[in-house]
């Protein structure tokens, strides 16, 4: 497999991702476990998932979505 950092525009639910910070449509993306050794008796042990990262290809600034369940 191919390494996929190239930066691409995307889509979510029809809304084009767009940085919040410098407006570029540029993005590559990765996977992140939110490991959340702690939170657990905070009741936030829903937190223990993947999120979609986000991460523009011009200033670094990295968008965290997660997961909805169902
Ligand atoms: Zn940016």
């Amino acid at each position: 497999m191919s390494d996929e950092k190239e930066a691409k525009g995307f889509e979510l639910k029809g809304h084009k991702l767009v940085c919040p910070i410098c407006g570029s449509t540029q993005f590559w993306t990765r996977r992140t476990l939110l490991n959340t050794k702690g939170l657990t008796f905070m009741d936030l042990d829903w937190l223990n998932k993947e999120a979609d990262n986000y991460i523009c290809n011009t200033c670094g600034y990295i968008m965290w979505f997660l997961p909805k369940e169902g």
